[in-house]
């Protein structure tokens, strides 16, 4: 693919989401899309991280309850790249309250409350941007090139 058009994104199974067993059923469903995965961590995260995570929402009222929730067990934190990966990558997780969510999205699929939704995906390219920086060295980072990819994308 056209390194013009290659996105990244930052996506991340919340505890919820491992306890649930849904590790790997999360990632079958971007590595089957065609996306490609160049960074995973299994890391359980302090609050201070995770309210450093969700900076945006520190007015927000559930945000206490957000930040302490996010940080009582591990979670799987991941980039994905491919075209059009930011939006696409909020498809496949579905709205953030799992009740308006359709069946086939990972939030319709598997989640009832909005609080315990699964899984987090950037929502715009500048905040995948700011979300992997945070979250990942550049040295963790992987970049290489999978042999699906002349399948995945036209010429
Ligand atoms: N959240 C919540 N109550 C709300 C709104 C959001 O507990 O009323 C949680 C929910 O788990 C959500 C996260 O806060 O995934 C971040 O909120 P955001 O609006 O960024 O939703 P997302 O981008 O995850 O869909
Ligand atoms: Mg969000």
């Amino acid at each position: 693919m056209a390194a013009s058009k290659k996105e990244r994104t930052f996506i991340m199974i919340k505890p919820d989401g491992v306890q649930r067993g849904l590790i790997g059923e999360i990632i079958k469903r971007f590595e089957q899309k065609g996306f490609s995965l160049q960074a995973m961590k299994f890391i359980q995260c302090t609050e201070d991280f995770m309210k450093q995570h969700y900076a945006d929402l520190s007015s927000k009222k559930f945000f206490p309850g957000l930040v302490k929730y996010m940080s009582t067990g591990p979670v799987v934190a991941m980039v994905w790249s491919g075209l059009g990966v930011v939006k696409t990558g909020r498809v496949m997780l579905g709205e953030t309250d799992p009740a308006a969510s359709k069946p086939g999205t990972i939030r319709g699929d598997f989640c009832v409350e909005i609080g315990r939704n699964a899984c987090h995906g950037s929502d715009s390219v500048e905040s995948a941007e700011k979300e992997i920086k945070l979250w990942f060295k550049p040295e963790e980072i992987v970049e290489w090139t999978s042999c699906q990819e002349k399948f995945v994308y036209e010429d």
